[in-house]
């Protein structure tokens, strides 16, 4: 198996990675305007928001804010994240692990698009192996 994603799967990659940021880019946006009012109980979150999810148990008033600013850093963070991932596809180290030079699997580059290590790696690195 060679050890580098090719042209087509590295486009599909980014395709992915650039829905993810322009979803996120207007959901801190979203969030930024909803900070601005704190009249706004839903934070102006959409429903099909990736973060729809943790939102659902919204509590009260008081901690609608604090849980926007949260919502908004790692939005940013993630955000981040995805930019670096990008870099690295136009730079082709994306998708290998830095650890053993192995590809890591697409599945995973999905869910963690900046992720630099596979998952034997990660786990070695957890034992301090690494
Ligand atoms: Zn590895």
């Amino acid at each position: 198996m060679p050890n580098k994603y090719s042209k087509a799967e590295l486009n599909k990659f980014k395709k992915s990675i650039e829905h993810k940021i322009s979803l996120i880019a207007n959901e801190v946006d979203i969030i930024k305007e909803g900070l601005g009012s704190s009249s706004n109980k839903q934070g102006g979150l959409t429903p099909d928001s990736i973060y729809s999810v943790h939102m659902a148990d919204a509590g009260t008033d008081s901690h609608e804010q604090e849980k926007n600013f949260m919502l908004m850093n790692r939005g940013s963070d993630y955000l981040k994240n995805l930019e670096i991932a990008l870099e690295r596809i136009n730079e082709g180290s994306f998708g290998v692990c830095k650890i053993c030079n192995e590809l890591i699997p697409s599945e995973r580059m999905m869910e963690v698009p900046n992720a630099t290590k596979c998952v034997n790696c990660k786990e070695k690195g957890k034992l301090g192996l690494v």
